[in-house]
């Protein structure tokens, strides 16, 4: 855990002052706007990190403290409710977070410090807005939390709480949890006259067919559907049509323990039947566009590699290049209740990883082993030769780059061991730099 500057607001008298402690929430939140969202966010767009600071007083010379949080451990689909319970169980009276604090000004102990106010903030990648909560303590325990929403432009609203993740999205224009939304929109659309949809982002459309045990009536709810669809298919060419019931009816390769079963539990025996029918009209091509905005921030592009049918795409990195059957986990994705964004992060970071560093280690290896040649054959196989062209090593480069540490200067050194095994001099100290993020 970090300690952030702490800047004096001059005297302040704690805990005494109801006025004052008024202008040291504003000051803090605004101080976590301006200082630690908003570069954050500006750096790293939708992958900026989960952050909390806790605004306290010192009882002792007067002057406020604050402690940054890193909260690398929330998950990428998190209900309000379940959100609120970490922020309680870091900041409230448990106060995980505070055991360890002291004083910037005067080093009391953590038994000297009152919490004022805690700000958090999570970006929502798939609109760019960061969802920040503001909690307010009053003699020490949580009050309140009012939440807020802060624009990729900076501007920063306060909003009521959000009611459910309906009202949630409104707000944000992107889920807090997408399995949560699913769930309050079955609840909410169960009796409707007509076939229901929500765009949750570009490309991506969740549909409701309604509650019926009578099948001449299911099938009138679809009447309209070609022509929303054609309507539809003008901005796009969604290209996909997929119904939960068809995990079970076509054989979608999603584990139980993700499927809908799982996280609709409420709903499931009745979707099984087909008495109710959500399903998602979503465009294959958008959904390779976020893989390739996710993977070029670690130095790999990614494009579609494949015609209307399937679903390869092309990953590359430098000389590196890998060709991969992304539509299992693409269906997986839409399958297990999760956006676009938050499922590229959890299907295909491992892989993306690997290749970045792959496409690192070639020029690397040039740089430690001059004299040599190196070679990527048909963007799979590194190859190193001598100067005449007599082969020394070959090897699949995605493999090399990922059974060693090549980031770090010892496992540099693994590799050029596994290469030249008679220990062949080397241009010492060079390194792999390490990828952002
Ligand atoms: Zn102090």
């Amino acid at each position: 855990m970090a300690r952030p500057e702490v800047t004096p607001l001059g005297l302040l008298h704690f805990p005494s002052e109801p006025r004052k402690f008024r202008q040291l929430r504003q000051w803090s939140r605004e101080q976590f706007q301006r200082e630690i969202r908003g570069p954050a966010l500006a750096r790293l767009g939708g992958e900026a990190t989960d952050l909390g600071v806790l605004i306290m007083a010192c009882g002792r010379c007067g002057l406020p403290t604050s402690t940054l949080h890193v909260f690398s451990d929330l998950p990428l689909d998190l209900s309000r409710p379940a959100l609120e319970d970490a922020l309680r169980r870091l900041w409230g009276s448990e106060r995980q977070a505070t055991a360890d604090a002291f004083c910037a000004s005067c080093h009391a102990g953590s038994g000297q410090l009152t919490p004022v106010v805690a700000h958090f903030g999570r970006v929502l990648a798939e609109s760019g807005r960061d969802l920040q909560v503001e909690v307010l303590f009053g003699e020490g325990r949580i009050l309140r939390m009012e939440y807020h929403r802060m624009d990729p432009d900076g501007t920063c609203t306060p909003v009521g709480t959000p009611a459910d993740e309906l009202a949630f999205f409104d707000t944000y224009q992107a889920p807090l949890s997408m399995r949560t939304l699913w769930s309050d929109f079955l609840a909410r659309n169960l009796s409707a006259d007509s076939l229901v949809t929500r765009q949750i982002q570009p490309g991506y459309i969740i549909g409701l067919r309604p509650f019926t045990e009578d099948e001449g009536e299911a099938v009138a709810f679809y009447a309209g559907f070609e022509k929303w669809i054609e309507r539809r298919r003008r901005e796009l060419p969604y290209d996909t049509v997929t119904f939960f019931r068809d995990r079970e009816e076509d054989g979608i390769p999603v584990p139980e323990a993700e499927s809908y079963h799982a996280w609709l539990p409420a709903f499931a025996p009745d979707i099984a039947d087909a008495l109710v029918d959500p399903f998602i009209v979503a465009d294959s091509d958008t959904f390779i566009r976020v893989l390739d905005e996710i993977a070029t921030r670690r130095g790999v592009r990614v494009a579609r590699a494949s015609g209307e049918d399937t679903l390869f795409a092309r990953f590359t990195a430098g000389e590196v290049e890998a060709r991969l059957n992304v539509g299992p986990r693409y269906f997986r994705i839409l399958h297990s209740g999760q956006t676009f964004h938050r499922g590229v992060i959890t299907h295909f970071a491992k892989e993306i990883l690997a290749i970045a560093a792959a496409g690192q280690l070639p020029p690397m290896l040039r740089a430690r082993l001059p004299g040599l040649r190196v070679r990527v054959r048909d963007g799979k196989l590194l190859e190193i030769a001598d100067a005449l062209e007599r082969r020394l090593f070959v090897d699949d480069v995605i493999r090399v780059a990922t059974a060693h540490p090549v980031h770090t200067e010892a496992g540099l050194e693994e590799v050029v061991r596994r290469i030249l095994p008679s220990g062949v001099q080397v241009q010492p100290g060079l390194v792999l730099p390490r990828p952002p993020g």
